[in-house]
């Protein structure tokens, strides 16, 4: 049977970066003969990092710029040999394969990258700009913050399935938007939560243990979002949730969670952010649009991150 929407893949999105990136590391010719150059330490033997390792080199040295992976064998080196990513002027980007210690360790080692290399965005001042929607970094709005890249990607990926409707003031485009956003990690999920909820949404934010909900408030009156606890997971509130929701946003790391689609709404947009297949087949005969994974979209924000952390290097003359 024909089906009534269509599946989007992440690399019809990230596609339309290339230009915007190539044409930047083409300009800082001068500075970076040879492209900037962005350095991933891999502390583990996780194979999907390593996977993920090589996409991301691939994917650098298809628009110009250079990767080097620096695997460190012995754990207790690794901070060590961040410091000195920071300390070398060469070095333009540090991102870090986690996890390392599993534990809160790895949010230390987190903070080690130097905030002006953060090319993930997840240096705390980044996150607490974004938590409080603030957009740049200086009082003359010279110098832009960084959003971390996995929930910038969505946000992208949901720019370019026109749920953010350009007809509406900048901040406030996704005003009378519904969303539904399964997972809650410090990572993805709480932060995608409160960029859609910035961005004017009502979005309500399930993990394994609880439903929130994030919102500016009536008519938008706060600066920041709000967050509201609902009540305890069940799935007879996850299904009021999904009644009206207009975007569905997955993200459980397990195999065999599917996301129940008789709770889609028709016509519904469905972007499953997971490594896991978190919605089955049956998924097309609900859902308008379907973008069955981002990890495209994640590294082309990756990059574009890394830019402009080299615009704001040479703002503040540091390059
Ligand atoms: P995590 O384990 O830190 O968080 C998982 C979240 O899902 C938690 O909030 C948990 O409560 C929630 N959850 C788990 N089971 C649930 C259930 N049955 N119902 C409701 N909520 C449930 O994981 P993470 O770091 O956020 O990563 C999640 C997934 O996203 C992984 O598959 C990871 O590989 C992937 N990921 C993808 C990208 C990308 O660029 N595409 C980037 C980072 C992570």
């Amino acid at each position: 049977s024909t089906k009534p929407g269509r599946t989007i893949l992440a690399s019809s999105v990230s596609n339309t970066y290339v230009d915007e990136i190539t044409s930047k590391v083409e300009s800082l010719r001068k500075e970076r003969p040879n492209g900037p150059l962005l350095v991933g330490f891999l502390a583990n033997d996780d194979p999907a990092a390593e996977m993920y390792a090589n996409w991301t080199s691939k994917t650098c040295e298809s628009m110009g710029f250079r990767y080097e992976l620096r695997r460190v064998e012995e754990k207790d080196f690794l901070e060590e040999a961040i410091i000195e990513a920071n300390r070398d002027n060469a070095v333009d980007g540090i991102m870090v394969y986690f996890p390392v210690f599993g534990n809160a360790q790895d949010q230390y080692l987190q903070q080690v990258v130097s905030r002006e290399k953060d090319v993930e965005g997840l240096n705390h001042v980044y996150y607490q700009n974004m938590y409080h929607n603030i957009r740049y970094l200086d009082d003359k709005q010279q110098l832009k913050s960084i959003l971390p890249c996995t929930p910038l990607a969505v946000v992208k990926i949901m720019e370019y399935l026109k749920i953010y409707n350009s007809l509406l003031p900048q901040g406030n485009r996704l005003y009378g938007k519904k969303c539904v956003v399964v997972n809650r990690s410090e990572i993805v999920g709480r932060p995608l939560s409160a960029l859609l909820a910035n961005d004017g949404a009502i979005v309500y934010s399930v993990d394994i243990n609880n439903i929130q909900k994030f919102t500016r408030g009536e008519g938008l009156k706060f600066q920041k979002h709000q967050v509201e606890d609902l009540g305890p997971f069940s799935n007879e509130m996850l299904k009021e949730c999904c009644a009206d929701a207009d975007v569905i946003i997955t993200g459980v790391p397990s195999e065999s969670y599917k996301f129940p689609t008789e709770y889609i709404k028709e016509g519904a947009v469905c972007i499953n952010f997971s490594s896991n297949k978190n919605f089955d087949e049956s998924v097309k005969s609900k859902a308008s649009l379907y973008v069955p994974s981002t990890g495209k979209v994640t590294i082309s924000m990756l990059l574009r991150n890394m830019l402009r952390l080299v615009e704001n290097r040479q703002k503040m003359n540091l390059l």
